[in-house]
């Protein structure tokens, strides 16, 4: 099974594919991620992408199709993937159509996160990412028992909670503008095809997750 989620940033896409990457044993592709990791590894990747993730702009789209590319080649995407904050803009759109009719490949479903742009700017500034497995919660949750549970990489140890600098209300401010420019048009294109959903991403989290697993088994 191949997903496609698309939506803003702090609609939930990355929470909702970790919760189905565990479900259905899918590859998680997220290129927020990815970049995050060259970052800290400070590949040339990473140094190319960190002076546009910093202001918010999108990273040029021959590093980011060049990233996916290879990534969709490994071995872990044979039983299926997430395609978790990929494609962003009307060029990655159609260089993925390319990618995947070359590997005779098929989105089985994509799912559009919708939620309103005050909502988002809420999530996105309380928002805390645990800087070794990921997990994402809000600030308000870390001193509860969700704040609490041990990190799932660095077994062991609590979960380290940190703010993303792009998580800063500026920037989140930018980071919808993009959006709004570049990637909502794209949804259109997606509209269309056959397994598109619209889902009601202000729900809380497990009801999301719920709608998505039903769509997801009626097919
Ligand atoms: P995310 O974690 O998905 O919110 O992505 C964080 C940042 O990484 C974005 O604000 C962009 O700067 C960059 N990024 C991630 N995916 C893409 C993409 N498909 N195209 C361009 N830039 C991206």
């Amino acid at each position: 099974m191949n997903l496609l989620f698309i939506g803003p940033p702090g609609s939930g896409k990355g929470t909702q594919s970790k919760r189905l990457r565990e479900k259905f044993g899918l590859a998680h592709l997220s290129t927020g991620d990815m970049f995050r990791e060259a970052i800290a590894n400070q590949t040339e990747v990473g140094l190319k992408a960190k002076a546009f993730m910093d202001r918010g702009e999108y990273v040029p789209d021959s590093v980011v199709i060049d990233l996916i590319r290879v990534r969709l080649k490994e071995k872990d995407c044979a039983n299926g993937f997430i395609l978790d904050g990929f494609p962003r803009t009307e060029p990655q759109a159609v260089a993925l159509e390319h990618l995947l009719s070359d590997m005779h490949k098929n989105l089985d479903h994509t799912l559009f996160f919708d939620v309103k742009t005050e909502m988002l700017v809420q999530r996105l500034s309380s928002r805390r990412t645990c800087r070794n497995c990921n997990r994402v919660i809000s600030f308000e949750q870390i001193q509860t028992d969700a704040g609490k549970e041990l990190c799932k990489k660095n077994v062991g140890t609590p979960c380290d909670f940190y703010q993303r600098s792009d998580d800063d209300a500026d920037v989140v401010k930018k980071r919808i503008e993009v959006y709004q420019k570049q990637t909502a048009p794209i949804i259109d294109f997606y509209k269309n095809k056959t397994g598109f959903l619209k889902l009601d991403a202000a729900l809380p989290e497990e009801q999301v997750f719920e709608a998505i697993d039903l769509a997801l088994r009626e097919k």
